[in-house]
């Protein structure tokens, strides 16, 4: 079995290098040109010539534009690598009959009310990020191809930048941080999607009718003031020398930014964790073990 993995280099992208690698012949690409191959979501061109000629049996997509201010700006780009990047691969992999492996987001939903999100609910996206991220998933549907999409939130690795490492950074320097309190998620770790993404695959082969859109997320919730206050919390108690005394909790209206942010990204597991017989741990054990690593504890 053929698996071409695009966006080797991103945080699920990595993880998924080590997850796949297993399940047959594994073809890695980054947006570089390496023996006439090319993952540039960007080249169309190149890019369908790339599929046509690997000939894979399983497209995994986790590239992805994912700058969500920049997308406000760099709206064209943002709908090529997202959107129709995204048709593209569910059109060459209806034509050779392979799967099509994609990501999408909780940031498809309006972030209205503090319900955990179903596959079924309306989408509304309040950011030009989580619309390109949207076209690409209905183009995919619509496409025919037989697909698997996992929308996911919040996700952290070892390797790449995010969130609570950005939140160690700042926690060395400074005395005070103030912390967005009211967008409430759950931190998901890439190796836990990468994972997930292998088991589904194997489980797929057998059984086709389980392809379609599924949530996918750790369990549990907490907002980014309280993620925020686990991470330093972890590396206080493990004697990391942080600078940091207090954590404010602010409001989402107190930190402006160029895209606007839903207030509600919990995302129902259960159509995932029934279909794929899967248990999602806690949220909190995925994060110490992440922390375990880049704090080397
Ligand atoms: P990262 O930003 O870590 O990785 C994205 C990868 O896509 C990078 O390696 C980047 O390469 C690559 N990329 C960007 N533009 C192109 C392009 N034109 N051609 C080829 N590659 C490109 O993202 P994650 O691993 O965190 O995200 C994986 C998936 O999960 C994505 O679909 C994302 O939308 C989704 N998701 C992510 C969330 C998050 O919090 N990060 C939340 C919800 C969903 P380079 O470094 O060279 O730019």
């Amino acid at each position: 079995m053929k698996i071409l993995l695009l966006g080797k280099n991103g945080q699920v992208g990595w993880e998924l290098q080590r997850s796949l690698a297993p399940l047959g012949e594994l073809i890695a690409l980054d947006r570089n040109k390496v023996d006439g191959l090319c993952g540039d979501l960007s080249d169309l061109g190149a890019l369908r010539a790339t599929i046509q000629q690997v000939k894979p049996d399983i497209i995994v997509n986790a590239a992805a534009y994912t700058a969500v201010d920049k997308a406000e700006s760099e709206t064209e780009l943002a709908d090529l690598v997202n959107g129709r990047a995204s048709q593209l691969l569910a059109d060459e992999a209806a034509i050779l009959g392979a799967w099509l492996i994609h990501y999408s987001t909780d940031y498809v939903f309006s972030g209205q009310g503090d319900t955990p999100w179903q596959e079924t609910d309306e989408v509304s996206p309040v950011n030009h990020y989580g619309t390109s991220k949207l076209a690409g998933e209905q183009a995919i549907i619509a496409s025919g191809c037989k697909y698997l999409i996992f929308r996911t939130s919040w996700v952290y690795g070892a390797r790449g930048n995010n969130f609570a490492k950005t939140m160690l950074r700042l926690a060395k320097d400074r005395e005070t941080l103030n912390v967005i309190a009211d967008q409430v998620g759950a931190p998901t770790g890439a190796d836990l999607i990468a994972d997930v993404t292998a088991l589904a695959i194997q489980q797929i082969l057998q059984r086709p009718e389980l392809a379609g859109l599924y949530h996918l997320t750790a369990s549990g919730e907490v907002s980014w003031h309280g993620y925020a206050s686990y991470v330093i919390g972890f590396a206080q108690a493990n004697g990391e020398p942080l600078a940091v005394r207090a954590i404010n909790p602010i409001e989402t209206s107190d930190y402006p930014t160029p895209a606007r942010r839903p207030l509600n990204s919990r995302l129902n597991t259960q159509k995932l964790r029934d279909n794929f017989s899967l248990h999602l741990l806690d949220w909190q054990t995925g994060v110490t073990r992440m922390l375990r690593e880049v704090l080397n504890k």
